[in-house]
């Protein structure tokens, strides 16, 4: 299990710059996640066990190639057997269930992702149903949903909400006791962040508002959060105003925006107009270069656990 430093160690995992809110790189604690992870791996190698992933992409999707990519680049850098398969956009499904089901059966693979979206004559449901539970490293299958939401047993959590609650431990902002209020409901990023901070234990034990697009004066309710978490993929809607002084503001959005003024055109920014909220929050994460690195960290991190859940399980 990671461990949450303690809150000197916080202050180095932060990039001060001159501004009033402390921020939260991302960058820097998903560097600090990756040193640990090095040295499970180290241990699992010299059990004779190399985490192995797996990655499937179906067709040709330019952004889902990217992250593919991406994935299986940080598997390899981190010394992962990492197993790319690339499929006709037009595959048949029951040929693609029984590639996922042949990861199941394979003792080199330790964590199976399929990139979503599917092409829509494949049921994406089904075919994540199929993934093995202990092999689900992404934490969409239903078996490490329902143990998320119940907090029982052994689980996956996905990898952009887990590696949220990673920042705020790691950054001194342990979400026990606080208000933490949660912008966006959806499966991937809203949910699944709700069942972890409500959980209890390390990362968990906040008090928690979710929000939604039906939620009445938004305003209000973000600002009672002495924590809050926008997930809700709107460019710059969360402003300053919106924002307690003093709040911790982590930005899960990531938007490609049009700019005249930048370079190439456009330029990345996330859900809270970060320039403005800076100068509120007391501490705040950037986008890019805030919950973006995370996620493939945690994607890395859920792999390692899997290889060694498999060599425990191996020894009992
Ligand atoms: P999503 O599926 O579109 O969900 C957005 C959520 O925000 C929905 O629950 C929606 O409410 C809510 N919402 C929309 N407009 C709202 C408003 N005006 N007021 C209050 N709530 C509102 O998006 P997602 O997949 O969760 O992703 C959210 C953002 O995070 C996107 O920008 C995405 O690109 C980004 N993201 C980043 C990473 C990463 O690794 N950095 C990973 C995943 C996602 P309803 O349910 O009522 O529609």
């Amino acid at each position: 299990m990671l461990s949450s430093g303690p809150r000197s160690e916080a202050a180095t995992l932060t990039n001060p710059r001159r501004m009033s809110a402390q921020i939260i790189s991302g960058r820097v604690i998903g560097e600090h996640i990756r040193a640990e992870l090095r040295e499970r791996i180290a241990a699992l190698k010299a059990e004779g066990v190399t985490p192995g992933l797996a990655t499937v992409l179906v067709g040709a999707n330019p952004a889902s190639q990217m992250y593919v990519g991406m994935k299986n680049k940080a598997a390899q850098e981190m010394g992962l057997h990492s197993r790319q398969i690339n499929l006709a956009p037009d595959i048949d499904e029951a040929e693609l269930l029984g590639m996922v089901a042949g990861l199941n059966a394979d003792p080199g693979i330790h964590g199976i992702l399929v990139q979503l979206p599917l092409p829509g004559h494949v049921d994406e449901g089904l075919v994540l149903e199929t993934i093995h539970p202990s092999k689900d490293v992404d934490g969409f299958h239903p078996m490490n949903v329902g143990r998320l939401a119940t907090d029982s047993g052994d689980f996956f959590a996905p990898c952009t909400p887990a590696g949220v609650v990673e920042m705020l431990l790691r950054s001194g902002h342990d979400p026990a006791g606080k208000h933490v209020v949660v912008v966006g409901r959806s499966n991937l990023v809203g949910r699944p962040l709700a069942s972890l901070l409500l959980r209890k234990g390390r990362g968990g034990d906040a008090t928690v508002t979710v929000c939604h697009s039906r939620t009445e004066d938004l305003g209000a309710v973000t600002r009672a959060a002495d924590i809050l978490v926008v997930a809700m993929g709107r460019p710059e809607s969360i402003t300053a105003d919106m924002v307690r002084p003093g709040a911790v503001v982590i930005d899960v959005g990531t938007h490609r925006v049009d700019d005249p003024h930048a370079e190439k055109g456009y330029r990345v920014c996330g859900d809270v107009l970060f320039d403005e909220v800076k100068d509120v929050a007391g501490a705040i994460t950037p986008s890019p270069g805030g919950v973006g690195p995370m996620t493939i960290t945690m994607l890395l991190a859920n792999t390692v656990t899997s290889a060694e859940r498999a060599l425990e399980g191996r020894r009992n």
